[in-house]
């Protein structure tokens, strides 16, 4: 992946070129003509440094170094990897503030704006990558939002080799399970406060990851899909097995067993195959406080709960060893060919990502102006900012 190191703040003034015209709508984009001149200096209010400026001689409008920058336009632009580091160590917004010493709501803004920019780096990587070389294995995650009976399903694939997380894509459904008095009382209020409860499906989402990944299969290739017994997989499956574009591996669900009881054979293979996407829903439930078991931090907003992924799906793929237990100094992203060696968050935040330069995916675009809302939080607030992000 074509991903610079050295954060923009860091190189010095005189050495800055602008790649390109950050203002939205500048016909420099199109054209690809863009010239710009130096336009002095302001002196950034958070802490007095010079940031040099710029005029576009194509749109006539001025931009700074900053505008680069992920910590374009913030008061205190040093918390920014400090909030990314603490958020995929299990710690929830209030105890973030308490460490750092700052407001929770800084944390809040904070963490959505670095979830931003991971869905945009995630989305850039895919795009990046040159082949999809390996099976993929693909299950859902399962979590809520605001309350328990609202169950949220997260489609997450990753790499059976290099244990890479290619996508991951949200699905709201009913909650299983048996209905007791109780239960059906305490979902009637529910209904009679907030409306009906949001619905989706396994199938759809399963088909938007697919088609984030068939466009990766080389052509005369097949994508190889390994995935539980879930019915609706092989529904969405099925039109790409037909067409010869791929094939899929079902291994269903054993039944439940007493722990001392032997594995079954089917059981053995089962866990086997799908070992790349178990592990990681466990690091997901380990490393992040909304997904703990029996927490009062749990996710709100099912979109809130996305752009925190994108966070952990960046950690996994690009900041961290594929084992910890037997670090061999190498990424998956390093195995998937996207990175060159494990990045820090400083260099992760190294460039601030633009959506208007990138394809992205229908649901990417909803998650990134927090668009998917949950009527029972009452205000959604939509990221619909026009020249910040
Ligand atoms: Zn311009």
């Amino acid at each position: 992946m074509d991903w610079p190191r050295t954060p923009v703040e860091r190189i010095p003034a005189r050495r800055f070129k602008p790649p390109f015209c950050p203002w939205k709508g500048c016909p420099s984009q199109s054209l690809n003509n863009f010239r710009c001149v130096r336009d002095g200096y302001y002196s950034r209010k958070c802490d007095r440094r010079s940031i040099p400026r710029f005029h576009c001689k194509i749109c006539k409008r001025d931009f700074g170094q900053q505008t680069f920058s992920n910590t374009y336009y913030l008061k205190k632009p040093a918390l920014l990897p400090k909030v990314a580091a603490a958020s995929v160590a299990c710690g929830a917004s209030r105890q973030i503030a308490r460490m750092l010493g700052c407001s929770h709501t800084t944390v809040v803004h904070q963490a959505n704006r670095i979830g931003r920019h991971a869905l945009l780096l995630s989305s850039l990587a895919l795009e990046q990558l040159d082949a999809l070389r390996e099976p993929a294995v693909l299950d859902h995650f399962e979590t809520y939002q605001y309350c328990q009976e609202m169950a949220v399903g997260v489609a997450t694939v990753a790499g059976a080799r290099s244990h890479f997380i290619f996508a991951i894509d949200p699905t709201l459904h009913r909650l299983g399970g048996e209905m007791r008095p109780a239960r059906a009382k305490r979902l009637n209020s529910l209904i009679r406060r907030h409306g009906a409860l949001p619905t989706g499906s396994y199938r759809k989402s399963t088909e938007r990851v697919l088609e984030k990944l068939l466009p990766k299969v080389r052509s005369g290739e097949q994508l190889r899909l390994i995935a539980d017994g879930k019915p609706d997989y092989r529904a969405a499956a099925q039109p790409h097995i037909e067409s010869g574009r791929l094939k899929m591996d079902s291994y269903p669900n054993p039944p439940r067993r007493l722990k001392h009881e032997p594995k079954s054979e089917q059981a053995v293979l089962r866990d086997r195959a799908m070992f790349p996407v178990d592990v990681l829903h466990k690091l997901i439930r380990h490393s992040s406080a909304n997904h703990k078991r029996e927490t009062i931090a749990h996710g709100r907003r099912v979109n809130s709960i996305m752009l925190r992924l994108y966070v952990f799906m960046i950690w996994v793929n690009f900041g961290k060893d594929r084992s910890e237990r037997r670090p061999r100094g190498r990424s998956p992203g390093m195995d998937v060919g996207l990175a060159e060696g494990i990045l820090d968050w400083k260099q992760v935040l190294s460039r601030r990502l633009f959506p208007w330069r990138q394809k992205l995916s229908g649901m990417d675009r909803k998650l990134y102006s927090m668009a998917m809302e949950t009527p029972a939080v009452g205000n959604n607030r939509r990221h619909d900012l026009i020249n910040a992000f």
